[in-house]
């Protein structure tokens, strides 16, 4: 059985597990699958760029922070 494939709930686009993660930590701890979004909606959301985004990703796996493992 394949597994389901996360999708941004704005745009479709993909949602990988670090982008998962991401959606936790800086929008809501209990997201559920159905309301994550994408790096770019994200960044749009939050005023700031995906780079900025793909940054705090590092910090947080730097950091080992439990969400991203
Ligand atoms: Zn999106």
């Amino acid at each position: 059985m394949a597994k389901k494939q996360l999708r941004c709930r704005f745009c479709e686009e993909q949602i990988d597990k670090d982008t998962k993660a991401l959606n936790r930590k800086l929008i809501n701890h209990n997201q559920p699958d159905e309301a994550l979004v994408c790096l770019k909606c994200m960044a749009e959301t939050l005023d700031c760029t995906v780079e900025d985004l793909r940054d705090k990703i590092e910090e947080y796996k730097y950091n080992d922070c439990t969400l991203f493992r």
